[in-house]
């Protein structure tokens, strides 16, 4: 894979539709940052925002982490997000998907729909009601399909381990890992770790849920705020983004920075002020590509096998990326993104219109 720095340039987002109706409350916006690869792919949030435009830089910020994340990933995907603001009253949950799902029908497979934060299979189902283009549905016998979240997990696991193995000339049996965030993503990543022989400490708001996590891991349990800067070998982000900014980066304390969490950088700038720092920073975008690989499965018909194939070269990747960045002077983030932002460059779509 070449690499050439000039691609760092972002591109604007080829089209952003807003949606809102009266009758089931639904009001959204669908982001394709760019169909150049292929259709925009990229999960739908619902989530509460204080105004439209938080929810839509919200929503352009993570179509763009999909055209980054879904080049990187080589899937036949450009990248798209949707979110839908949470109704401040009651409201009727499969009216709201039925709309949503109208939506994405407009826009004729130039998108494609799946679970992200907030949403579930049986959104998915009642979008799928309306438009083909929406996978996360029930899996169906050998077929991928059904809660991403494990594939992410597993994909987490193979970065972790090539990045532990980088950082600390270590393995995950001999690290502690703090986990922020035990929902789909992170309790299936302490599964993960903890067979693997990792420590573990966690925090997660549903006080259940980390009690559960204490008793069959043995978790140690922290507030969200002291995990950050808790003595760790590496910290985990599996909640929302923006964990790392300048306050929290000064009081990391782990080596490696390795989890799920979509856009966990509060702007580029944080991956060097991480290198300054000699933290491993594994990008977001590399290492969360996991649900989107069974994503893709499910939607163009792909075996489960050839998921775990394309899941596990995750670790693979990372180890190109370390080198890369080594190579050419950069953080890995920056080396991810250039390599990405090539990939695109170099489609014949975008070689044609050149010509
Ligand atoms: P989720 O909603 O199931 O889990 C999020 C968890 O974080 C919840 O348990 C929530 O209680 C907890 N949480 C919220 N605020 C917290 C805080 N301040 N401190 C600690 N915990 C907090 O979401 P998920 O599907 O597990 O996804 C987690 C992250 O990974 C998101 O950023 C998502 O965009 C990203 N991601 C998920 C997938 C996937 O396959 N689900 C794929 C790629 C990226």
């Amino acid at each position: 894979m070449s690499f050439t720095a000039q691609h760092h340039q972002d591109l604007p987002p080829e089209e952003v539709v807003t949606f809102y109706d009266r009758e089931s409350g639904a009001r959204g916006i669908i982001a394709l940052h760019s169909t150049t690869l292929g259709p925009a792919a990229g999960g739908c949030r619902l989530w509460r925002y204080p105004d439209h435009h938080t929810a839509t830089l919200d929503a352009l910020r993570l179509a763009e982490g999909m055209a980054l994340k879904n080049a990187l990933a080589e899937l036949p995907f450009g990248g798209g997000k949707a979110v839908i603001c949470l109704p401040d009253g009651p409201f009727d949950r499969a009216a709201l998907f039925r709309t949503f799902g109208r939506q994405v029908a407009a826009l004729k497979g130039r998108y494609v729909t799946a679970e992200d934060v907030g949403t579930s299979v049986t959104d998915m189902s009642e979008v799928a009601t309306q438009t083909r283009h929406v996978a996360g549905l029930p899996a169906k016998g050998a077929q991928p399909g059904g809660d991403p979240s494990p594939w992410t997990a597993l994909g987490v696991m193979q970065a972790m381990q090539v990045a532990v193995s980088h950082r600390l000339g270590a393995e995950l049996s001999d690290v502690t890992v703090a986990v922020q965030g035990l929902g789909h993503v992170g309790y299936a990543l302490c599964e993960l770790l903890h067979e693997a022989g990792a420590k573990l400490v966690v925090a997660e708001p549903r006080s259940e849920v980390a009690a559960r996590a204490a008793d069959r891991f043995g978790a140690m349990v922290m507030s969200s705020r002291a995990l950050l800067s808790a003595r760790v070998d590496v910290l985990a982000p599996c909640a929302l983004g923006g964990v790392l900014n300048a306050r929290s980066v000064a009081e990391l304390k782990a080596s490696v920075v390795c989890g799920a969490a979509n856009n966990q950088l509060v702007d580029d700038g944080m991956a060097e002020r991480l290198a300054e720092r000699d933290v491993l920073y594994a990008p977001d975008f590399l290492v969360n590509a996991g649900g989107i690989v069974n994503v893709a499965g499910e939607y163009l018909g792909w075996r489960k096998p050839e998921v775990r194939r394309r899941v596990l070269a995750i670790g693979a990747r990372m180890k190109t990326v370390l080198a890369q960045a080594e190579r050419a002077g950069l953080t890995p983030h920056h080396a991810a993104r250039g390599i990405a932002h090539d990939r695109i460059a170099q489609s014949p779509r975008v070689q044609a219109e050149a010509a």
